[in-house]
């Protein structure tokens, strides 16, 4: 089992398999290079699962694949399907952009995804363009039905930003609910590679818009997630929506500005450079790169055991110490 110096137990995984992307989305990513890359720059799969076995030998139980864009790596189902041999109890999911989601949605459901997030920052297709510089809504929408189709357990994941996809957060939390999925809108975290200029609204501001239409009430904060979670009363969709939920609705809201963050945090990040980062929000990493692609599982345990003894208390996150780590390196 591996356990940090808080004594927090760390058995939750996000790897990120690319930093390479179909998109430019506005709060992640530099506009340029536009192109996409080729697989030579990744890190190989097969390298990812040495460390992934070491994982799951240490009591790592959760897994999220990420990037950049995941669904970019050619063998990214094969992939998901060698974790769940070795592991076929493991809680796997996926996180996407949805472009490149609706010929693979079958094959990563037989493959033995359970779960899969995914970015839906608009329902607008020019505001899909401003944000991410692709034309990509009717792919993005065609994604989320394939996979709700075959039964991937899906949450819906937007980035609210003044001015630009604001207005739609009512829009896309009335999506989420005829589509019976959750949605979490996340804070926007400034970092280095965010275009200058973006401002993302905070919670109270997420919630103000809602509670224009809806009543709403604290849910729940989760434990081992980074959501705080409320819910709109049934009642009040059936009158407003017209929409028959069979329980309330719950949403969540991502903040890391919240002091009780990290008290709970399980998760250590894999990022498509090979260096393992034990908190997001601190510039500290450790190589493992070359450990994987050896297969040397001693080393590779050593590495993982000190990234998390160097695991810190508290994130360093603060407005005026702008990450320079973007999350399509770090996988967000
Ligand atoms: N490409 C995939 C996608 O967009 O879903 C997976 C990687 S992306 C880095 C993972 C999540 O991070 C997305 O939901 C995205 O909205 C979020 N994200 C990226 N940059 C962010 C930022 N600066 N602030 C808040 N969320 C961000
Ligand atoms: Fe790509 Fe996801 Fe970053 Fe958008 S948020 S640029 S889709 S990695």
């Amino acid at each position: 089992m591996l356990v940090d110096s808080f004594g927090r137990t760390i058995d939750y995984m996000r790897i990120s398999v690319t930093e390479r992307c179909n998109f430019r989305c506005a709060y992640c990513m530099p506009n340029t290079p536009m192109d996409i890359g080729d697989e030579s720059q990744d890190v190989p799969l097969d390298s990812v699962l040495n460390f992934i076995k070491v994982a799951i030998s240490e009591g790592v139980k959760k897994i999220r694949i990420t990037g950049g864009e995941p669904l970019l790596r050619s063998k990214i189902v094969e992939f998901i399907a060698n974790i769940c041999k070795i592991a076929p109890e493991i809680d796997i999911a996926l996180t996407t952009n949805a472009f490149l989601l609706a010929p693979l949605a079958q094959n990563l459901k037989d493959a033995g995804l359970k779960r899969i997030n995914i970015s839906l920052d608009s329902l607008r297709r020019d505001n899909i363009k401003c944000i991410s510089k692709r034309d990509g809504l009717d792919k993005i929408l065609l994604g989320i039905q394939a996979a709700h189709k075959v039964g991937l357990k899906i949450k819906l994941n937007m980035v609210p930003l003044r001015g630009i996809n604001e207005y739609e957060i009512v829009e896309i939390l009335e999506y989420a609910i005829r589509l019976d999925v959750m949605v979490r809108y996340i804070e926007f975290m400034e970092n280095t590679y965010a275009k200058s200029g973006i401002v993302g609204l905070k919670l109270p501001e997420i919630l103000e818009h809602i509670r224009k239409k809806y009543p709403i009430s604290l849910f729940e904060k989760e434990i081992f997630g980074p959501a705080t979670l409320f819910k709109i009363p049934k009642q009040s969709l059936k009158e407003k929506l017209d929409c028959i939920l069979e329980r309330d609705y719950v949403f969540g809201v991502i903040a890391p500005h919240n002091d009780d963050f990290c008290k709970t945090c399980n998760r250590i990040r894999l990022s498509s450079e090979g260096k393992l980062i034990p908190c997001l929000y601190h510039e500290n990493a450790i190589d493992i790169k070359e450990a994987m692609l050896q297969g040397n599982t001693q080393e590779i345990l050593e590495r993982l055991k000190l990234c998390i003894q160097t695991k810190p208390e508290k994130n360093d996150w603060n407005e005026d110490s702008i990450s320079k780590r973007a999350f399509y390196q770090t996988g967000g």
